[in-house]
């Protein structure tokens, strides 16, 4: 007889929203997470200093995924979303050591600085592009050079990986990180096209079809920072959760799983779900499978710092106007591009007071994010200075390492899940949520949760 019928190991948003789904779906299992750090959240904190609300890691997520809108409703959540401020809509890219506005309409794409003359040509002739390579994992940075042309490559879709994943566009998968636009390209032969196909049909539908965080949604966190959610799942499910209990290893036994902690106690589950990054799943699942866990180890991560600035907005040479800017790699600066915190969400500095969230890093740049705190200010302070203009010091400076920040889909990803998939298969009740394998945002994780409660063999 199992102790438990579901245990969930990892206290982040995915094995906080796995245990809601339990609690609520499944009400009539038993269920314990065991969470080896002494607080939850994992990736997802906030701190509150001076007057300043500073996220860990996320500060937000597209609303365009109902689960996640779900989840904060049946939390009693929803008065206290935050959407991003509907008055901002600009956001840059660093072009010749200048900031030049992402054009947010097609009309203004003609006229814009973003691109040269040659370069926005060749973005027009891309339902005339070359065709897809036939059973090529194709990377992104690949894709978008064969559709719209090498300059817009290095410097709309660089940037945007970098952004989204701290990636480098030539390594990623574009099927396993934007299966939609391998989809568009797949259905209509060409973006443009698909595009104008999908604004036709909102159209149709009488709905809009963006907002100031782009086409896919509009950015979204709760007042006082994103922590709000799993603090809020952490209380109302604070019985059913253990802190300070890192889990060694796992094993299978005649009841379900036998897992192992690192002080040498035990507990026996029915179900499994593993809500840790794929590499401290790897490792507690050695013993149920080498291949399995050999896999996992083979997802890479890649490592960011977040540095956060508090300055007086009277210090700031450049009106803050806009979600922030994004760094093509090709302008060798030594940050990945910088929030605008305070611009998106007002109440993240004081009154009269700016934000920043400038990240450092990425698999681009391993070592950059292991820099020590006043290399790490120097350089954000020195990249600031000569782009937005700071005049003295920040009054606040906190930075947030994640060695292991965000995991990388490489071309091969999806063979990578194909095996993860086939061993998953042949150990019963054992599951994998997180963002490491279908999606890295928050939406995803939810999602993936969700999928995984229902999966359960019990
Ligand atoms: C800098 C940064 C910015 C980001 N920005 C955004 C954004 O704006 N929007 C967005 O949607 N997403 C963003 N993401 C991605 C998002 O934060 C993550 O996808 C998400 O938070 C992952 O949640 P998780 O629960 O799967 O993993 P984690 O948050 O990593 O949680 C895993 C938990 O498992 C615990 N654990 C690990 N090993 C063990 C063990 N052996 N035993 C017990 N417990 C264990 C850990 O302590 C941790 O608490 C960002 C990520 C980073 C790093």
């Amino acid at each position: 007889m199992a102790d438990y019928d579901v245990v969930i190991i990892g206290g982040g948003i995915s094995g906080l929203a796995a245990l809601h789904y339990i609690r609520t779906r499944r009400p009539e299992l038993s269920v314990r997470l065991f969470e080896a750090d002494g607080r939850l959240g994992g990736t997802v904190g906030t701190d509150h200093c001076n007057g300043y609300s500073l996220d860990w890691g996320p500060n937000g997520f597209l609303d365009r995924e109902p689960l996640t809108l779900q989840l904060v409703d049946e939390i009693a959540l929803s008065a206290q979303l935050e959407r991003a401020n509907a008055n901002v809509s600009n956001r840059f890219i660093l072009r010749l050591g200048k900031l030049r506005a992402v054009p947010m309409k097609p009309q203004k794409f003609l006229t814009s600085d973003i691109l040269s003359l040659p370069g926005k040509l060749r973005v027009l002739g891309e339902p005339f592009a070359a065709k897809a390579p036939e059973g090529v994992d194709e990377s992104i940075y690949d894709f978008g050079k064969r559709r719209i042309g090498r300059e817009a490559a290095d410097y709309l879709i660089q940037p945007m990986v970098s952004g989204v994943y701290g990636g480098v566009a030539s390594r990623m998968s574009l099927r396993a990180c934007f299966p939609m636009m391998y989809q568009m390209e797949s259905q209509y032969g060409s973006l443009f096209k698909a595009m104008l196909a999908k604004m036709k049909e909102a159209k149709r539908n009488g709905k809009k079809s963006g907002g100031p965080s782009g086409p896919a949604g509009w950015l979204t966190s709760f007042k006082g920072g994103l922590s709000r959610i799993t603090d809020e799942l952490g209380s109302r499910y604070a019985s059913d959760i253990a802190l300070n209990r890192p889990v060694l290893t796992v094993q299978k036994n005649d009841s379900g799983f036998q897992v192992r902690f690192t002080d040498s106690s035990t507990v026996d589950t029915r179900d499994l779900i593993l809500a840790v990054p794929s590499n401290h799943a790897a490792m507690v699942t050695g013993e149920l499978s080498s291949e399995l866990s050999k896999t996992l180890a083979a997802i890479p991560y890649a490592p960011i710092a977040v540095v956060c600035f508090g300055y007086d907005a009277s210090r700031i040479r450049t009106n803050l106007d806009g979600f922030g800017f994004l760094v093509p790699s090709k302008e060798g600066k030594g940050i990945l591009g910088s929030i605008w915190t305070s611009s998106i969400f007002a109440d993240r500095a004081p009154q009269g007071k700016v934000q920043f969230r400038t990240m450092v890093g990425g698999d681009g740049d391993h070592e950059s994010a292991k820099l020590s705190d006043g290399d790490l200010i120097a350089r954000v302070t020195r990249d600031l200075d000569s782009i937005v203009g700071l005049n003295g010091e920040p009054e606040l400076v906190k930075i947030y390492r994640w060695e292991y920040g965000i995991p990388q889909y490489h071309i091969g990803h999806l063979d990578r899940m194909q095996v993860i998939e086939r061993e998953l298969a042949a150990i019963k009740g054992l599951h994998l949520t997180g963002n490491a394998y279908y999606g890295i945002s928050l939406n995803d994780c939810v999602k993936q949760s969700f999928k995984v409660v229902g999966n359960l063999t019990i």
